[in-house]
This record gives C-alpha cells, structure tokens and sequence, in this order.
C-alpha cells in the first residue's frame, strides 16, 4: 500500500511500480465506479443522503418491485439523479483517463457509473456495465429510447413523479439503468471480459468492490496476469502481488501518475 502523496512509509514506491507498469503496457483498461466522479458532485452511494432521500436506500429504490410499487418515487428519484448529472462537469481524473491515449496505448473504458462523464470529455467506446441515465426503457415492452434534457422536469429532492409512457405500448419508462436482482446487459459484459482479460493494466478507480459482478474485474485481471493499480481514497486492495494501492483523490492520482508515462516508442 502507498500514499500516492509523499507522507507514506515508503514514498512513491507504489506510484513508480504503477507508472513502471503503465509505460510498459500496450493495453489498459480504465475500470471507474462512482468515486470518480465524486468530485464532480455526483454523490457516490457511501455518502449519506439528505432530505427525503434519506429514509431510502438505493439499493431499495433501485430494484424492479419498488417500480412496481411506487413507480412515481423511483422515477423521481432517477430525474433528480439524472438532473445531478446534467448540472455536473467531468473532472481531472476523467480528462486524465481521456487523455491517456494519446501517449500511443489502447485504452479501453470500463464503468460502472450510470453517468457521462468519461464520454462528455471525449473516451469513446465506453462500456457501461450498469447502463446509463441517459436513455429510457420500457417496463411492459422493453423498447429503448433517449430521454431529452429538455423534456424533463427538473425535480425538487423527493419529488413524486409520474414516469412518461411508451410510444408503442403505453407501458411505464423507466431509467436503462441495471437495478439490483438484474442480469448485466450480456454483450458488454462479454466485451467487457474480453478487454480485461487481453490488457496488461488495470486501473480501477473509486469502487468499493460491493456491487457483483462488477466487482470481480480487478480479480479477473489479476488471474490472467495483468497488472491491478488501485486509486481510491481508501485501501481496497486484497495485497495480491500484482496488486498496487494508491491511496488518494482520483482528480490528484490520475494526471500526477499518467504525467510519468511516456509516449510509447511505437504504436501498439
Ligand atoms: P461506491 O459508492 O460503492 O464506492 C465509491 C468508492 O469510491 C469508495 O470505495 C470510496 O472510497 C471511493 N472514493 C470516493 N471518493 C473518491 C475520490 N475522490 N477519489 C477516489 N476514490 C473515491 O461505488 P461503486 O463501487 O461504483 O458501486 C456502487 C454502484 O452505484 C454502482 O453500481 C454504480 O452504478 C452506482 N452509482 C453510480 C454513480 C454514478 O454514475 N456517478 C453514483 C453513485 C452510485
Ligand atoms: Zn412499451
């Protein structure tokens, strides 16, 4: 374990190894959760609510039964984390992840956030595990659509609100977003195992390692023989060999370790 700041027991033996690893790498998978984007305002599921939302547990409202329920409050509770969202800017770790690129690697972007961030600054190909608070799905039918900022009300915190309904089939909408008791979407997470198990690094970054599968990434990585670098404000790591801890914000660790990499010497 290594403070990624130099007050630790051994300075910046973790974040050398780290960036030793990186510049030597043709392939890295970026693997973020929602302390990434903490920092952008976007409040991770650690920290505590407030008003209403705090008698509610995400992992309650976000389940199919609730929507079943009370379909206005988990509606209302998906406007108001989508309106976080919107109002939020993408932050120095996910620009750092975007502009990892250009130092001539592959860089694949694996996430389990539910935002935009990492594509708003320019990763493409972005694989999100747990879907997105950009489109909508139906309930009844399962057609996918798009939810427009502009066709949304902005909802005050606990707000119930009634979910717009399905052009074809007059079913409820309701976020594209994987609810707890749902199978991931099967094709990215196939893509998903494929790029961790090729690459040479993964960077996980602000995941508490909770959520399943998800969480078994940085392991699968590990077993088949990559690097795992861990950057999260608290120590995650399981102490595996290949394992490296970086303890600190993800807007400080991220360019300070990627500002150590340098350019590959040929295109990979
Ligand atoms: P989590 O809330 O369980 O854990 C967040 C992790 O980030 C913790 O380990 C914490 O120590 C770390 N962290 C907090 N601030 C940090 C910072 N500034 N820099 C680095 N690390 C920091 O998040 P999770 O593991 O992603 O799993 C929770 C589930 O919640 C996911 O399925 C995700 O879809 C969902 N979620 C998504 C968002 C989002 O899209 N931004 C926000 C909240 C929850
Ligand atoms: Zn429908």
């Amino acid at each position: 374990m290594n403070q990624a700041g130099e007050n630790s027991g051994a300075p910046g033996a973790d974040l050398k190894r780290a960036s030793d690893a990186l510049s030597n790498a043709g392939h890295i998978v970026c693997f973020s959760g929602a302390g990434i984007s903490a920092e952008s305002g976007i409040a991770t599921y650690r920290d505590p609510l407030t008003g209403i939302w705090a008698q509610h547990d995400p992992r309650t409202l976000e389940t199919a039964s609730t929507f079943r329920k009370n379909p206005q409050l988990v509606w209302g509770w998906y406007l108001w984390r989508r309106q976080q969202v919107v109002n939020a800017q993408p932050n120095a770790a996910h620009l750092a992840v975007s502009q990892l690129a250009a130092t001539g690697r592959k860089v694949s972007v694996i996430t389990q956030n539910v935002d935009d961030l990492h594509e708003r600054v320019g990763s493409v190909g972005v694989l999100h595990l747990h879907g997105s608070l950009s489109t909508s799905k139906c309930f009844a039918c399962h057609r996918l659509g798009t939810l427009p900022e502009h066709q949304m009300p902005i909802p005050s915190e606990g707000a119930l609100i009634e979910p717009p309904r399905c052009g074809r089939c007059s079913g409820k909408l309701r976020p594209n977003v994987v609810w707890y008791g749902e199978d991931l979407p099967s094709g990215v997470w196939k893509s998903a195992i494929a790029l961790v198990k090729s690459c040479d690094v993964l960077i996980s970054v602000g995941t508490s390692g909770i959520v399943t599968p998800a969480a078994d990434i940085p392991w699968l990585a590990l077993s088949s023989g990559a690097t795992v670098i861990h950057v999260n404000t608290e120590d995650v790591s399981t102490a595996e060999p290949n394992e490296l801890m970086l303890i600190g914000k993800a807007t400080e660790v991220l360019p300070k370790l990627f500002a150590l990499v340098p350019r590959a010497e040929q295109p990979q």
